[in-house]
């Protein structure tokens, strides 16, 4: 198994750190390298921005029953409402099992305590 330097724990590592963000990337349980999901912590103000993401296939997880000239109506269509609509509805799934669903939470609660920490270092140059 390859040690990661920012490796907190099997299935999940800090991929990076900056600042006001910082960023971790989870394993689905799947295994597929690809179906990783990156979350990125980001302060702003005295919120935080909880940003996820993954990659999406189209029609991944439905439609494959379709017919080739379906499958290829349905990429027309929503490439259309993508062109004149601006926006398009998406879904993929990240699989959590008793694998990865501690790493998860544990990149949730890591990523949360980072952005504190640095809200205080900030805080504290700003008063000394
Ligand atoms: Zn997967």
């Amino acid at each position: 198994m390859v040690e990661y330097k920012f490796m907190i724990t099997r299935n999940a590592m800090k991929t990076n750190e900056f600042e006001d963000s910082v960023y971790y990337r989870v394993a689905c349980s799947c295994g597929a390298d690809d179906h990783d999901i990156t979350i990125e912590f980001e302060k702003d103000g005295s919120m935080i921005f909880l940003n996820f993401y993954k990659n999406i296939a189209w029609c991944s997880h439905w439609g494959s029953h379709l017919k080739y000239r379906q499958k290829l109506w349905k990429r027309i269509t929503a490439a259309l409402k993508m062109l004149f609509t601006g926006y398009i509805e998406l879904e993929e799934s990240f699989i959590l099992t008793e694998d990865n669903i501690e790493p998860f939470i544990k990149a949730l609660i890591e990523g949360e305590e980072y952005i504190k920490k640095q809200r205080e270092k900030l805080e504290s140059k700003k008063v000394g």
